[in-house]
């Protein structure tokens, strides 16, 4: 099963991703994650993609495609796609490759938060570089200061998470990623304006009401009410 994860920047995304993927046992995959490491790995391809990061640009459709399917072909029990599709080129061509290898349509899950919400939340953002955990100073703060519970790493906070860049990533989110929501059957619609567990909970009774998710898991023994965080 493919589960979209949507939300703007700030919305805790992040946090759910990682509770959807302990809870169903599949992996989450962040493209800004596939990204950074790009970036981060010094090639001439991470080259290119830091300007365009910093800069709060997106990278280019296929360039994106191309990481994504490679992610999709080494998943089999299916997994989380967190910050994809961005636009509603990426979502097309995605329903295409998911149909071309008889994967089932992804369910699609966004998150909504007001900008003020998110405004409030950005400058408290910390994430572990080693096992990609995001902690908030306010909502879930690590247990030591400045280091990650699960590994010990130094926190740091995300290049493309200054004002300037935010503000265009919120933007661009709105102008792109917003519109596509209606390009999947199935589209849940969650309140973000609360504590990661309450989301999380109403992601679970969302997905409890998509009758395909209900008779797959079924199957399976997994159900959205045996679940606890
Ligand atoms: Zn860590």
């Amino acid at each position: 099963m493919i589960l979209l994860l949507f939300g703007p920047p700030g919305s805790g995304k992040g946090t759910q991703a990682r509770l959807i993927s302990q809870w169903l046992g599949i992996p989450s995959v962040s493209t800004g994650d596939l990204l950074r490491a790009e970036v981060a790995s010094g090639s001439p391809l991470g080259q290119q993609l830091e300007s365009l990061l910093a800069a709060g640009q997106y990278v280019p459709d296929a360039l994106v495609n191309q990481i994504v399917i490679h992610q999709l072909e080494r998943s089999t029990n299916g997994m989380i796609l967190d910050g994809y599709p961005r636009t509603e080129e990426q979502a097309e061509f995605l329903k295409k490759a998911l149909a071309d290898r008889n994967i089932r349509e992804p369910i699609a899950v966004h998150l909504e938060v007001s900008d003020t919400a998110i405004v409030a939340r950005l400058g408290a953002r910390r994430v572990c570089p080693k096992c990609r955990r995001v902690f908030s100073l306010v909502q879930n703060p690590p247990k030591q200061a400045g280091f990650c519970d699960d590994c010990d790493t130094q926190l740091t906070t995300r290049t493309d998470d200054t004002p300037e860049t935010v503000l265009q990533r919120l933007r661009t989110y709105a102008e792109l990623t917003a519109p596509i929501f209606a390009h999947f059957h199935n589209s849940l619609p969650i309140n973000g304006n609360q504590k990661p567990e309450n989301v999380f909970y109403e992601i679970q009774e969302a997905m409890a009401q998509v009758p395909e998710w209900v008779s797959q898991n079924t199957r399976l023994g997994i159900s959205p009410t045996s679940c606890t965080t």
